[in-house]
């Protein structure tokens, strides 16, 4: 045991550290509890095609949590990353899109509405993974074209074999795959080319100096060209305004998402109008 008392001596039992420690095991007892009681709830954030038709939603999780309130990813998703939770939650996630998406497909059956939910790293990497989105399809009855998996490059450190794999039966179960926060991670251009990625999506940070700062256009311009030459389509998030989104325009954004053009919000309060008509959907 440590003699704290010298005047060099470590402190084994830093106050600031102890507290830090129980708050996360607090709160990861509190997720756990927190699937078991259904607290969980998907926001869902419209996407645009650039014709301005809508044509689906990204799946975002919020947490009811009895005493703080709605909590947003940023407050749970690095704890539950951190265990074996995040693929408890994912699951739940991926089952949840795709019932409201069957609703959507049922409800409008002309149209093209779209679910895109994100998977962890830990979520694809488990061994059921593929499994689990059969199963969300089949048990939803939704058209597996109309589910979309956003996936982010750091899923692709190693493993690359298994990982074209499980890309590969995911493809073939006809789900969209689609690269999230794309610029931030540590993809390669050997996997944009190998992998069968349908859909690019520029990480909001490249887009909110967009209209200040010259690196980001070009990085921004940069990638849709690379995109549109793969033959994969690009969407930009994080649109706040009006400038962010000419200028994406301007450059040949394929899609758009982001406050400027809506918000996320509860199943129940979302208009949906304009939606993109099933004989020109894009992909
Ligand atoms: P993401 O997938 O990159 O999602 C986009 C995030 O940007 C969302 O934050 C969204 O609300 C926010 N956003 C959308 N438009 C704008 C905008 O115009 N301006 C700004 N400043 N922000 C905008 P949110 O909902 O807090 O989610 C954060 C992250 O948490 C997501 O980033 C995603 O990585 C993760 N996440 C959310 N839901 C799930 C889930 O069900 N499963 C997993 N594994 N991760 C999730
Ligand atoms: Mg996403
Ligand atoms: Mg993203
Ligand atoms: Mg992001």
């Amino acid at each position: 045991a440590a003699k704290a008392t010298g005047k060099n001596a470590v402190r084994f039992f830093d106050p600031d550290m102890e507290q830090q420690i129980s708050q996360r095991l607090r709160l990861e007892s509190e997720l756990r509890r927190a699937l078991a009681r259904d607290e969980f709830e998907l926001y869902y954030q419209p996407q645009f095609h650039a014709s301005g038709a809508l044509f689906g939603y990204e799946a975002l999780i919020r947490w009811q949590h009895p005493v703080r309130g709605y909590l947003g990813p940023s407050e749970f998703i690095e704890v539950a990353e951190e265990n074996n939770l995040i693929v408890k939650m994912g699951e739940w996630a991926l089952r949840r899109a795709c019932e409201q998406a069957s609703k959507w497909m049922r409800t409008y059956p002309r149209e093209v509405i779209r679910v895109s939910v994100n998977i962890s790293p830990r979520q694809f990497h488990s061994p059921n993974f593929v499994q689990s989105v059969a199963m969300a399809l089949n048990n939803s009855g939704l058209s597996p074209w109309l589910l979309k998996l956003e996936l982010t490059e750091n899923l692709m450190l190693d493993h690359i074999e298994q990982i074209i794999q499980k890309m590969a039966r995911l493809s073939d179960l006809g789900v969209i795959l689609s690269l999230d926060d794309f610029g931030t991670g540590f993809s390669s251009l050997y996997h944009l080319k190998t992998l069968p990625i349908t859909e690019i999506k520029i990480d909001r940070s490249f887009v909110r100096d967009l209209n200040s700062d010259p690196s980001d256009l070009e990085i921004v311009r940069s990638i849709i060209d690379l995109s549109h030459n793969l033959h994969k389509s690009v969407i930009a998030e994080g649109v706040e305004t009006r400038e962010q989104y000419q200028l994406l325009q301007a450059m040949g954004c394929d899609a758009y998402q982001g406050y400027y053009l809506g918000r996320p919000a509860c199943a129940d309060s979302l208009k949906i109008d304009r939606v993109q008509d099933i004989s020109s959907s894009i992909y």
